[in-house]
C-alpha cells in the first residue's frame, strides 16, 4: 500500500508530529483558553501559600456544592465532599455511581511553592535597619530573590491557642519588604563567584524597618519600633515568632506577558498551574460515573514529608474510610485506581538550549505534558509509568482531542527532579505525571502559556470522565 503514496503522504502517516495548540485548534478554542486563564490569574493572586490555596479552593468548592467531610461520616452516591487537612492540604472528592471497587480517578497537585520562611527568632537590628532572618523553602536560585519587592504571608499562633493571620504587601496601600543586594560599583569581587555562591542563604535577610522607637541611646531601638508596630497591629510579642509560620513571597500579582497577552507571569505557577485545572475539572465533572479525588498536597517542594505532605498516611486512611462506608475493599480500590500526578514540566528555553535535549523537551504552547518518568542520573527516584497506562491515556486524550506532548526534564545527567507520583504509585495505583510546561521554574516570577493551562484543564476533564 505504501508504494501508492508519495513520500510526503507517507511521512505524514508514519512520523510523530508535534504541533502547537495554535496550529491544531481554531481561534474560538484559543479564545476559550484565554478566558479560562482569567479565573486562574485570580486564583494565583488569592493563593500564594498552601494555607491560602486551601482556603480559596474551599471557597470555590462550597460555591460548587461541596460540603465538609469528617472521618466516620456517611457519604452518598453523587455527593461532593472535601476534607481539610490542617488548613494546609485538601482532599476533594465526588462519589460516583459505579462501585468504589472499580477504583478512583485521582489527580494530585501540590499547592506549596518555593519561598523564604522566617526563622523562629527572626527579628534583629544592624546598621540602622531591622531585618528578618529567613530559611529558604524548596529549591531556589538565591540571587533571584534580592532587590525585588516582597510580601509577608502566614500565621502566628499565640500561647493561648489563638491564631493571627498576617498578609502584608498585597494591597496597593501596603508597604512591601526587600532583600539588599550589592551595588555593581562594589561588586567586582562578588561578580567573580559562581552564581550559586553569590548570595549565601544567610544573606537572605529581609529589610523590615529603619525608624527607631525614640531618640534615646538605648540599644535596639529600630528593632523595638518594628516589634511595637507588630504588637500594635497583631497583638504579638517577640516570643510569638516561636510558634509562627511566616513566609516571604514576591509581592507582585499575576500579569499577562507579551503584546499578545498569550502568557502569564506570576509567582507559584509550580504547582498552582496544575492545582487550578485539576480543581476546576473535579468541579465540572462531578457527575462522572467514577469516584473522583483531587488532592492538593503541601510540602512537595521539600520532599512530601510531614502530615500535610503526600507521604502522609492520611491518603490511605481516606481510602479506607470511604471503602468502609461504601462496602468496598480498599486494596481493590487502590489496585483499580488511576492517578494523574499533576505537576509542572519544563518548557524549552532558547536562552539556555544547552541543558535541553530538543527532541524530548516540552515546547511552550504545544499543550499539556505527559512525563513518563522523572528522577535523575539513570531515572533514580522515579515512578516511571507503564506503557500500558500511557497507552490508555493516549486513547483518552485522542478521544477528547486534547493537545498534549511527551516531555522530559532536561538532558540526561544534567539535573532532574521529582514529583508526588512515586508516593501515589507505591500504593499500587497506576500513576503518571501530567502538567503544564513552565519557563523559569521556581523563579519569583515564572511564565506559562495560557493555551497549555487550558489543555491541562481539558486533560483533567477527559481523565475524570474516561
Ligand atoms: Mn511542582
Ligand atoms: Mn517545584
Amino acid at each position: 500500500m505504501s508504494e501508492n503514496k508519495t513520500a510526503k503522504e507517507l511521512s505524514k502517516q508514519l512520523f510523530y508530529q508535534k504541533k502547537s495548540v495554535y496550529q491544531k485548534k481554531e481561534p474560538s478554542h484559543i479564545e476559550k483558553a484565554y478566558d479560562y486563564a482569567k479565573g486562574y490569574a485570580a486564583f494565583l493572586d488569592a493563593a500564594k501559600t498552601e494555607r491560602e490555596a486551601v482556603r480559596e479552593a474551599i471557597r470555590l468548592a462550597e460555591y460548587k456544592g461541596f460540603v465538609p467531610y469528617c472521618f466516620g461520616d456517611q457519604v452518598k452516591k453523587g455527593g461532593k465532599y472535601y476534607y481539610n487537612n490542617r488548613g494546609k492540604s485538601l482532599y476533594l472528592f465526588t462519589v460516583g455511581t459505579e462501585p468504589l471497587d472499580m477504583g478512583i480517578h485521582i489527580s494530585a497537585a501540590h499547592i506549596d511553592s518555593p519561598r523564604l520562611d522566617l526563622k523562629q527568632c527572626p527579628l534583629y537590628e544592624e546598621g540602622g535597619m531591622s531585618f528578618f532572618k529567613t530559611h529558604y523553602y524548596g529549591g531556589i536560585r538565591k540571587y533571584q530573590w534580592v532587590a525585588t519587592p516582597l510580601a509577608l504571608h502566614g500565621v502566628v499562633v499565640k500561647k493561648d491557642g489563638s491564631t493571627v493571620e498576617v498578609c502584608v504587601g498585597e494591597d496597593d496601600r501596603d508597604p512591601v519588604f526587600y532583600i539588599n543586594d550589592l551595588l555593581p560599583h562594589l561588586g567586582h569581587e562578588a561578580d567573580r563567584k559562581p552564581m550559586g555562591e553569590a548570595i549565601p542563604g544567610e544573606k537572605l535577610n529581609v529589610l523590615v524597618g529603619s525608624r527607631p522607637f525614640d531618640n534615646s541611646d538605648e540599644k535596639d531601638m529600630i528593632k523595638l519600633n518594628t516589634m511595637a508596630l507588630l504588637n500594635e497591629k497583631y497583638g504579638i510579642t517577640e516570643d510569638d515568632f516561636l510558634s509562627a509560620e511566616l513566609s516571604v513571597v514576591p509581592a507582585f500579582k499575576a500579569r499577562d506577558i507579551g503584546f499578545d497577552r498569550s502568557m502569564i507571569g506570576a509567582y507559584g505557577h509550580d504547582d498552582r498551574v496544575c492545582a487550578y485545572p485539576a480543581l476546576s475539572a473535579i468541579f465540572d465533572c462531578a457527575d462522572s460515573k467514577h469516584t473522583l479525588l483531587c488532592v492538593l498536597a503541601d510540602k512537595e517542594e521539600t520532599g512530601s514529608d510531614g502530615n500535610t505532605g503526600m507521604k502522609s498516611d492520611l491518603f490511605l486512611d481516606l481510602i479506607d474510610h470511604l471503602s468502609s462506608v461504601l462496602n468496598a475493599d480498599p486494596a481493590l480500590v487502590r489496585a483499580n485506581s488511576k492517578c494523574l500526578s499533576a505537576d509542572v514540566s519544563v518548557a524549552f528555553d532558547p536562552n539556555f538550549p544547552d541543558v535541553f535535549e530538543k527532541r524530548n523537551t516540552p515546547l511552550l504552547s504545544a499543550g499539556v505534558v505527559l512525563t513518563k518518568f522523572t528522577g535523575s542520573r539513570g531515572k533514580s527516584g522515579t515512578n516511571d509509568a507503564s506503557a500500558e497506562y500511557i497507552g490508555w491515556l493516549r486513547g483518552i486524550m485522542e478521544d477528547a482531542q486534547v493537545v498534549w506532548q511527551a516531555g522530559e526534564l532536561g538532558k540526561v545527567d544534567c539535573g532532574g527532579g521529582g514529583t508526588v507520583a512515586k508516593f501515589l504509585a507505591q500504593h499500587n495505583i497506576e500513576t503518571v505525571d501530567l502538567g503544564v510546561p513552565v519557563i523559569s521554574m521556581h523563579a519569583p516570577c515564572e511564565v506559562i502559556a495560557k493555551v497549555d493551562l487550558y489543555e491541562a484543564y481539558r486533560a483533567f476533564c477527559a481523565f475524570c470522565l474516561a
